[in-house]
């Protein structure tokens, strides 16, 4: 199977993200989801992991089921702060040992209740490293076009995603909804002699009341316009206005030279399916 690296560089990749499923009913709801996306040919998907290490064995037991079961490569996402080195080394390893090639190297945060962070490794580009010193998995890293919120200045936050990205094969951003910061980043980036292909992250917006506490834990704007379409809309037509404003900004990032798009599926298909459409990923029918 090919690593997510050697995909990269051609045309315009999709990717998905999900995350590990808790109940046997929520895994059955994952399977008929990875089934219907499976029909937009994805270059990849990736599987999130628990703040902290909560729950890795579900990641693990999923990243490895899916790279098993399925033809495209599947990024296990791994965090470093308040883990042992040793630990870690263990569950790369395990992964190596099971075919997982493709794992994409996080801080992580320190813990919500204030209390300072534990483990041996702080940073992401440390556990690039560690990961590197495992075996010779393709590496993603996380960007934020509108500053990740614990970084000081522009400046700082942008020379260390570059030193970053120069240890890694690509990037992935956090989600927003204006184009301008992701292009501005992957300017200030080029100015910085840093020209790894950074996948920007779209998140159709259907739950205003998880986007908005997602929005502020990542310092990510949200539009006032589409604020309020999203708020007053119903049910129905919320997911209408979440797909359409979700192409529309695929659209614009891809005709802009993006590399591809990685959608952030909340584990269901309606709106990532249709996003994939109108972006043209979907080959037609016969
Ligand atoms: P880092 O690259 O370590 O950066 C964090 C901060 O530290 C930045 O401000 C950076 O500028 C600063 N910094 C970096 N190096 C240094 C240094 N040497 N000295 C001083 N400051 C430094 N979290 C999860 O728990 N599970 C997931 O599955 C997950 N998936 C994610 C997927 C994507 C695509 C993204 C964008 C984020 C994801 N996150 C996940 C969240 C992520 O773990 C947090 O946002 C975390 O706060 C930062 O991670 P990072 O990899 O950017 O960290």
């Amino acid at each position: 199977m090919a690593q997510i690296r050697e995909l990269l560089g051609g045309p315009p990749t999709l990717s998905f993200e999900f995350f590990p499923p808790k109940s046997d009913e929520a895994a059955r709801g994952l399977e008929k989801t990875v089934h219907e996306l499976r029909r937009t040919n994805p270059a990849f998907v990736s599987v999130t992991y628990g703040a902290g290490g909560t729950d890795a064995h579900r990641t693990r037991d999923l990243v490895v089921d899916f790279t098993q079961s399925h033809p495209f490569p599947t990024m296990a996402h791994l965090t470093c702060m308040n883990h042992r080195r040793a630990d870690l080394v263990a569950l790369l390893e395990d992964y190596r040992d099971h075919g997982v090639q493709n794992i994409l190297a996080l801080g992580g945060d320190p813990p919500a209740d204030g209390t300072p962070p534990s483990g041996e490794l702080t940073y992401a580009s440390e556990l690039v490293e560690l990961v590197r010193s495992v075996d010779d998995f393709t590496v993603g890293v996380a960007a934020f076009p509108e500053l990740h919120p614990r970084s000081e200045n522009t400046r700082e936050d942008r020379r260390r995603l570059a030193a970053k990205l120069g240890l890694a094969d690509f990037g992935i951003t956090q989600f927003f909804f204006d184009a301008a910061p992701y292009f501005r980043m992957v300017e200030e980036l080029a100015a910085l002699g840093c020209h790894a292909p950074v996948l920007p992250g779209l998140m159709p917006v259907t739950n205003p009341a998880s986007i908005s506490r997602f929005a502020a834990m990542n310092g990510t704007r949200v539009p006032p316009g589409l604020w309020a379409r999203i708020s007053e809309a119903d049910a129905e037509d919320r997911l209408e206005i979440a797909m359409e404003a979700a192409s529309e900004l695929g659209r614009e990032l891809l005709e802009g030279g993006a590399p591809g798009v990685h959608l952030y599926t909340l584990n269901r298909s309606d709106v990532a399916l249709r996003v994939a459409e109108n972006l043209g990923f979907v080959p037609a029918p016969g």
